[in-house]
């Protein structure tokens, strides 16, 4: 089990000359800041299927509902060596022990819901997956998955961030064999950072462990990672965000005074009105968590990350 974390990315995000003029499509944030605590696996789905660079540009063609890559001007259609290619690779990544994938945003083969799907008939292309990019969520459903351009926005970054930590935590958690009581303790240590992309899910993960008696340890591990991964892919907002620092505060009613709760609820709305940022709360509820003694609190993930998820979360 390697400590650090792998992403998969597609390679002329992080400046492999891959594309199909010869160019790269680097991306600072993702070189410069996520580089810093991750492990990169580069792929260009496109070289590593055949094509070569420089090459022809190629697109996706709806071809009566089977989605086809054509070359744009020579119509060469490379389908079914991109499949060959992916059917080979893709069992590959899990192990690897890959936590997430980046892929680039505007491509006929990455994109993820922003590329472009031709008809034979001439009518507007159609949003969509690119192809390797469908093929991967096919395949891992539940993986951390982003766009180079949706790293930027913070929302989304945090979120990403979030998950890639969490899998990277449940990989470990499996690899040391499935324990019943490691599994509650995991599950105690996320509490509150599940429940803040799904309180619902976050009801259900209870139930499944209160009713862990009658399932054997396979499949009590099996449908509680399905059942977190589906709730962290789930955003988290500074509205879940709020509720669950809020609950965190009920922690506190006997020991903090009127003016302590007052303060505390203050930059508490401040966060969701997004006057100050998620760490000023946190700092706030880690200090009372440790002057009044909680230990549940201290040992949450979503108060206390690791320290790598928590300077990826704090970047501006
Ligand atoms: S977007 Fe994907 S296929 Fe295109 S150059 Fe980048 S890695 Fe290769």
């Amino acid at each position: 089990m390697p400590n650090i974390i792998r992403i998969g990315v597609s390679a002329c995000v992080v400046g492999e000359r891959v594309r199909y003029d010869g160019s790269h499509a680097r991306d600072a944030y993702i070189t410069d800041t996520l580089a810093k605590y991750v492990e990169f696996v580069p792929l260009c789905p496109e070289v590593a299927c055949g094509m070569g660079v420089p090459r022809e540009q190629i697109r996706q063609v709806d071809c009566g509902g089977a989605t086809r890559l054509i070359g744009y001007d020579s119509g060469e259609d490379w389908t079914d060596r991109m499949n060959v290619w992916a059917n080979r690779i893709l069992p590959g990544l899990d192990e690897d022990a890959i936590c997430g994938f980046v892929l680039r945003h505007a491509s006929p083969s990455c994109a993820l819901m922003q590329g472009k799907l031709f008809s034979t008939k001439g009518d507007p292309p159609r949003r969509g997956s690119g192809f390797f990019a469908g093929r991967l969520m096919e395949r891992y459903p539940l993986l951390p998955v982003e766009t180079d351009n949706q790293l930027h926005t913070p929302l989304l970054r945090e979120n990403f961030v979030r998950r890639i930590f969490v899998l990277k935590r449940w990989r470990e958690l499996l690899s040391k064999g499935m324990q019943i009581g490691q599994l509650v303790d995991f599950h105690t240590r996320h509490k509150m950072l599940v429940r803040a992309h799904d309180l619902r899910g976050y009801r259900q993960l209870g139930q499944l462990l209160g009713e862990s008696s009658i399932f054997n340890n396979a499949e009590i591990f099996a449908t509680y990672g399905t059942l977190l991964f589906r709730s962290l892919a789930l955003k988290a907002t500074p509205g879940k965000n709020a509720d669950v620092l809020m609950h965190a505060m009920g922690f506190f009613k006997k020991d903090l005074d009127s003016r302590d709760k007052q303060e505390l609820l203050d930059m508490i709305t401040a966060y969701k009105e997004g006057r100050v940022p998620l760490l000023i709360p946190i700092t706030i509820l880690n200090h009372y968590a440790r002057k009044y003694d909680r230990p549940y609190l201290t040992q949450q993930f979503f108060l206390n990350p690791d320290p790598a998820e928590q300077k990826l979360l704090n970047h501006a």
